[in-house]
C-alpha cells in the first residue's frame, strides 16, 4: 500500500486524468463521469484510503460506477494511476505543466500559447495580468483563465448543502459530539459559502479537533483555542467548528449565524453580546430574542436592515415558503435544449403539487440552445391547447423565454406573441454593452406590451462571471409603470435577482416571479433556492407572481 492519500489528493488525480483525456480524442461522458467522480470525492467525509483497505464498494457514491472505482483502487495501492502517467509521459512539456491545474480546458490554453507565442503557465498568468488575453481572446476566455489559475475558496450553496450533510453526519458519528447546528452565511443562505460554521455540544472539545483532522482522510488544522476551530476542507472553503455548551447553545448560535451587520444591530438592543454571556443561559435562540422583547427573526432575514426594529414591533414579514408556491413560470422541453417532453415536465409538476406550469423554450435566435422557429412555436402552442384538453389537474401555460436583441427588440413578431399566456424576456448575447446601452436596451423591450417577466435580470453566473451593469433602478421604475416583473431564478450558478435587488424591486411594489428555469423535471426540485433568496430579501408570498393561482396571474398579465 502506497503512503496515506487523502480524499483531496485522490480528487486531483482524478481531475487530471480528466484533463489530459481531454486533448485526446475521448469520449466526452468518460471525460465528464471522472470530472464529476473527482468534485463527488471531495465531500466525501470518510477517508477514501479506509474504505478501499476495507474492500468497501465505492459505487454506493452517486457518481461512482464500476471503472471510476477501479481507478480510486488502482490510485490508493500505487499512489497514481498508469494511464495518468502514459498521458503524462507523452505529454508535451507545455501539457505536463498545465496538467498541474487541474481546471485548465488545456485545449484552450494551448490555442493561447499557439497565438501569444508563449509557453509555460507563468507566461500565461502574465498574459492574464496584462489583458492581453482578454483583449485576444475576450472577456470569458480570460474568466476561464482567471478561475483555473486561482485557487477556489468559495463554494455555491448548493454543493455546500451535500458537504453539509456529510460533515454533521461525521459530527455526530465519528466525533460523537451531542449535537451539532449549522450557522453562518449557509444558514442565512446566502448564495456563495466560504465557510462552513458548526456549533456542537460536547465534554471533549479537544478530542473532536483530533477527530475532524482526519474528515476526509486528512483535513489540516489551521487554527484551534479552547472553544474554536478551523480546518481547510479539501473542496476549498473552510471549516469552523465551535464548542456551545447547552445552556448558552441560543447564544452562540446567533453568534455564529452572523451577519456582523445583523449582530451590530442586534446588540444595541441588547447590550454587548460577549457580556450576555456571563449574565444569564440561553438554550435557544427564543430565549435570547424574548428576553429583550423581540420576535424570532429567521436566519434569511439577519442581514442588518430593518429586521431588529420591526422584531421589536411585532412587525416581521411572514416569509415565502416553498409550500407557497403554486406553478413554474420558467421551464424548458426538448422543444429547445430541456431533456424532458412537455408532457412529462407537465406530469413531474403536477407530482409537486403545482395547479400550472409554463414552457418556456428558448426563441429562434439562440441557435447554440436550439431555439424554437417562428413555425414551430405556432404548432407548440396548438399542442399544449390539444394537451390541456386531455390534462387533468395541470394546465400548462403557452410561453417562451425570448431573447431580448440588442436593439431591444424581442425575438418573435407582435402576432405570436400576442397568442403567448406570458413570456419571459431574457439577455443571452451582447453581454459587453455597456451600462447605459445595456439599460436602454430593457428599457425598449419592456415597452413592448407583450414583454411580461424579465429572466435572470443581470446574466450573473455565480463564481464564473459578474452580471453585466445596469441601472437596476431605472428598470424597475420602468418595470412598475409598464406593467412588467421579474424573476428570481433559482439555479443555483445565478440566482438572479440577487437579495438586494429582489429587495429593491420589492420596495418599488413589482411583484416577482420565483422560478427554476428547469432544463428537466428534477430541475423543478431546484426551486428551494430561489425560495431562500426571496426569503433573504424578506419576500412574503403576496410579493409572489407564483403564489397566485392562474386566474389571478391571468389578469395580472393584461397590459
Ligand atoms: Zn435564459
Ligand atoms: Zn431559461
Amino acid at each position: 500500500m502506497h503512503g496515506s492519500l487523502s480524499n483531496a489528493e485522490i480528487a486531483d488525480r482524478l481531475a487530471s486524468l480528466a484533463q489530459l483525456l481531454s486533448t485526446q480524442k475521448e469520449n466526452p461522458y468518460k471525460i465528464k463521469a471522472y470530472q464529476r467522480a473527482a468534485v463527488k470525492v471531495r465531500t466525501i467525509s470518510e477517508s477514501i484510503e479506509e474504505l478501499v483497505r476495507d474492500e468497501s464498494d465505492l459505487t454506493e457514491y452517486a457518481g461512482i460506477g464500476e471503472a471510476i472505482s477501479a481507478a480510486i483502487r488502482e490510485i490508493v495501492r500505487t499512489g497514481t494511476l498508469g494511464k495518468l502517467e502514459k498521458l503524462r509521459s507523452e505529454a508535451t512539456p507545455e501539457l505536463a505543466s498545465i496538467s498541474a491545474y487541474p481546471r485548465l480546458d488545456p485545449k484552450r490554453v494551448l490555442r493561447i500559447y499557439n497565438k501569444l507565442k508563449i509557453a509555460s503557465v507563468e507566461a500565461l498568468r502574465e498574459e492574464l495580468e496584462s489583458g492581453a488575453i482578454e483583449k485576444a481572446f475576450g472577456l470569458r476566455m480570460a474568466q476561464h483563465i482567471r478561475q483555473g489559475l486561482t485557487e477556489n475558496h468559495a463554494m455555491l450553496l448548493y454543493r455546500a448543502d451535500d458537504l453539509r450533510l456529510a460533515i454533521e453526519d461525521f459530527l455526530l458519528g465519528k466525533c460523537r459530539v451531542r449535537r451539532a447546528e449549522v450557522a453562518g452565511d449557509y444558514r442565512r443562505r446566502v448564495e456563495v459559502i466560504e465557510e462552513m460554521v458548526f456549533i456542537v455540544e460536547t465534554d471533549e472539545f479537544p478530542s473532536v479537533i483530533a477527530t475532524l483532522q482526519r474528515y476526509g482522510g486528512r483535513t489540516p488544522l489551521v487554527h484551534a483555542s479552547k472553544e474554536s476551530a478551523r480546518f481547510a476542507l479539501s473542496s476549498g472553503i473552510q471549516l469552523v467548528v465551535h464548542f456551545a455548551s447547552r445552556a448558552l447553545s441560543g447564544h452562540s448560535l446567533i453568534a455564529c449565524t452572523g451577519s456582523q451587520a445583523h449582530l451590530k444591530k442586534l446588540s444595541a438592543v441588547t447590550g454587548s453580546l460577549k457580556a450576555l454571556k456571563e449574565q444569564a443561559s440561553f438554550p435557544t435562540e427564543n430565549d435570547l430574542y424574548r428576553r429583550f422583547g423581540l420576535d424570532f427573526i429567521e436566519p434569511e432575514l439577519r442581514e442588518g436592515h430593518d429586521e431588529v426594529q420591526r422584531a421589536a414591533q411585532g412587525a416581521l414579514p411572514s416569509l415565502v415558503a416553498v409550500s407557497d408556491i403554486r406553478g413554474e413560470l420558467h421551464a424548458h422541453s426538448i422543444s429547445s435544449d430541456g431533456s424532458n417532453s412537455i408532457e412529462q415536465m407537465a406530469a413531474a409538476a403536477r407530482e409537486r403539487g403545482y395547479e400550472y406550469t409554463g414552457i418556456t423554450d428558448h426563441s429562434q435566435s439562440l441557435k447554440i440552445a436550439r431555439g424554437v422557429s417562428v413555425d414551430d412555436l405556432w404548432k407548440q402552442i396548438r399542442f399544449i391547447d390539444r394537451l390541456n384538453e386531455r390534462l387533468n389537474g395541470i394546465r400548462v401555460l403557452k410561453s417562451a423565454e425570448v431573447d431580448i436583441l440588442a436593439d431591444g427588440s424581442l425575438d418573435y413578431p407582435d402576432e405570436l406573441l400576442r397568442e403567448l399566456d406570458y413570456t419571459v424576456c431574457s439577455i443571452h448575447s451582447r453581454f459587453a454593452l455597456d451600462k447605459g446601452k445595456q439599460t436602454d436596451r430593457i428599457l425598449r423591450a419592456m415597452d413592448n406590451r407583450h414583454f411580461k417577466i424579465l429572466g435572470h435580470a443581470t446574466g450573473r453566473l455565480l463564481l464564473k462571471r459578474p452580471g453585466y451593469e445596469l441601472n437596476i433602478e431605472r428598470i424597475i421604475a420602468h418595470a412598475k409603470q409598464n406593467g412588467c416583473f421579474f424573476e428570481i431564478n433559482s439555479s443555483p450558478d445565478r440566482l438572479d435577482l440577487s437579495a438586494e435587488n429582489a429587495r429593491l424591486a420589492r420596495s418599488a411594489g413589482v411583484k416577482i416571479a420565483i422560478s427554476t428555469d428547469a432544463h428537466s423535471t428534477r430541475e423543478f426540485g431546484l426551486i428551494r433556492y430561489g425560495i431562500g433568496q426571496a426569503r433573504r430579501a424578506a419576500l412574503e408570498s403576496s410579493d409572489v407572481l407564483n403564489c397566485l393561482p392562474w386566474e389571478k396571474l391571468r389578469s395580472l398579465f393584461k397590459r
